[in-house]
């Protein structure tokens, strides 16, 4: 997963393609994910740009239900590349070639799963989780526990408040 790009960073147009696979083990509560970056680093007139699709797949849990949730997910990556950094564009943006002219794309692609990556899964818009007091799953059907009871801290605090 190095591209070498050591010769297009002196050809004004040179391009390096590239398309690989990779485990993800960066993300959180995700099991068994793998990603497939395909783009290409090419050298506009001296400006050089990485882009790339960057498919990510893999099993998650809903973050109301539990339940697992498949996902298949497309992030669109686009970087300027360096050879190195003058620290005036240290902005978090460039990616900085290896001192030996390649360009490591795993760290720069796991980085961009991090960033991008929904920090809740949701198995479907509306899912209704789980009863707070049987754990029923409820998108199943109504589990028959009372919604009306109040939770006795919350009958502390009004007792609180009317006192006051
Ligand atoms: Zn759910
Ligand atoms: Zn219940």
């Amino acid at each position: 997963m190095r591209v070498d790009i050591q010769g297009l960073l002196s050809e004004p147009n040179g391009v390096q393609r590239f398309d690989f696979g990779f485990p993800v083990d960066v993300l959180d509560g995700v099991d068994g994910a793998s990603a497939e970056a395909v783009g290409a680093v090419a050298n506009h007139g001296g400006y050089v740009e990485l882009t790339a699709v960057l498919t990510v797949r893999g099993v998650g849990r809903c973050a109301r239900c539990l339940d697992e949730v498949p996902f298949e997910k497309c992030f669109d990556v686009k970087r300027p590349v360096v050879k190195a950094l003058r620290e005036a564009d240290d902005d978090g943006e460039y990616i900085v070639a290896d001192g030996d002219g390649y360009l490591s794309l795993r760290p720069v692609f796991e980085e961009e799963l991090i960033l991008n990556f929904p920090s809740r899964l949701l198995c479907k818009e509306g899912c209704r989780g789980l009863c707070p007091k049987c754990g029923a799953n409820l998108n199943e059907g109504d589990c028959g526990c009372s919604t009306a009871e109040v939770d006795p801290r919350l009958e502390v605090l009004r007792a609180l408040l009317d006192n006051s």
